[in-house]
């Protein structure tokens, strides 16, 4: 029974690919791979990969991670510029005992080194919109206006399990800034005996409370959806009690049997799933749960 589910509507055509990889009996790295790759290599999705969300600098700074469900190897960059697929050099630190997770300058020399090509990845429009988005942060607007990461989870034939997650993340974050999308636990975690997890939202919050790895324990007892509600409210409920506020918290994930489910704090969080019984589905769910195809 394989499967495979994504975040935000953007995902759509790489859940496609990855799913017919899947379809064919293909492993669930590649398909993974295949649909953040999608994401990143499209200008039209501007908080991933090519054309990213600049930051005060005006430089865009990408993260990425990679997670095998299986050896539970992790891999991931931080800070990098100018690669064209940062997931790829993430999934390539996966079979290291050492030097797993390499950010800016050092991520960069690796990837040269292990035949990743530089890439331009600041575009005329990135640059473009982060002229504008100046004007409107130094005008006093709060900056931060523009996020999202695609992250992918995935099961195969062989109950394989991976997940994978790709981002500019904060639009003007001060350079260096890391959220939790390359944080192993915080915006993704799997363990294929349980099944995988993985978040898009303000990461400064959702590290808060190592979210993937909280839902990722919680399927040991209930279902993908009632995890994904438990943790994202009982967390949301947590910030307001202890901060007065939560940023936006979206989390998707998949069990070990293929199962889906997905939650947020937000008005309306897309994502899309494919299965080997249901095929390609859109959804949306909201702040209660409610979940409808479009
Ligand atoms: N979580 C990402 C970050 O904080 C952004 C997002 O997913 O919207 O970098």
């Amino acid at each position: 029974m394989w499967g495979i589910i994504g975040t935000w509507a953007m995902v759509e055509e790489g859940i496609l690919l990855g799913g017919r990889h899947l379809s064919e009996n293909g492993s669930v790295m590649d398909a993974i791979e295949m649909a953040v790759k999608d994401v990143e290599k499209n200008e039209a999705y501007t908080s991933v990969g090519l054309g990213g969300l600049p930051n005060e600098a005006g430089q865009v700074e990408l993260d990425a991670a990679f997670m095998d469900g299986k050896t539970l190897s992790v891999g991931a960059v931080a800070g990098i510029k100018d690669f064209l697929h940062p997931v790829s050099i993430a999934r390539s630190l996966l079979d290291g005992v050492f030097n797993n997770f390499l950010i800016g300058p050092g991520a960069e020399k690796y990837a040269i080194e292990n035949g990743f090509e530089r890439y331009p990845m600041l575009t005329q429009k990135a640059k473009e919109r982060w002229e504008t988005h100046k004007l409107e942060v130094e005008g006093g607007l709060a900056p931060y206006i523009g996020h999202d990461t695609v992250c992918v989870v995935g099961i195969d034939s062989h109950k394989h399990m991976a997940t994978c997650t790709s981002t500019s993340g904060l639009f003007y974050k001060k350079e260096g800034r890391v959220g939790d999308s390359p944080i192993p636990g915080s915006g993704y975690y799997v363990d294929e005996s349980i099944g995988g997890a993985a978040a898009t939202g303000l990461g400064e919050d959702i590290m808060k409370g190592c979210l993937s790895y909280e839902i990722v324990m919680k399927m040991k007892e209930m279902s993908p959806q009632a995890a994904c509600e438990e943790a994202v409210k009982s967390f949301n409920d947590k910030l307001i009690e202890r901060r007065g506020k939560a940023g936006d918290i979206s989390v998707v994930a998949m069990n070990s049997e293929g199962e889906f489910g997905a939650a947020t704090n937000i008005e309306c969080f897309p994502f899309v799933v494919m299965t080997q019984t249901r095929g390609l589905m859109k959804f949306e769910v909201n702040q209660k749960g409610e979940i409808k195809s479009c």
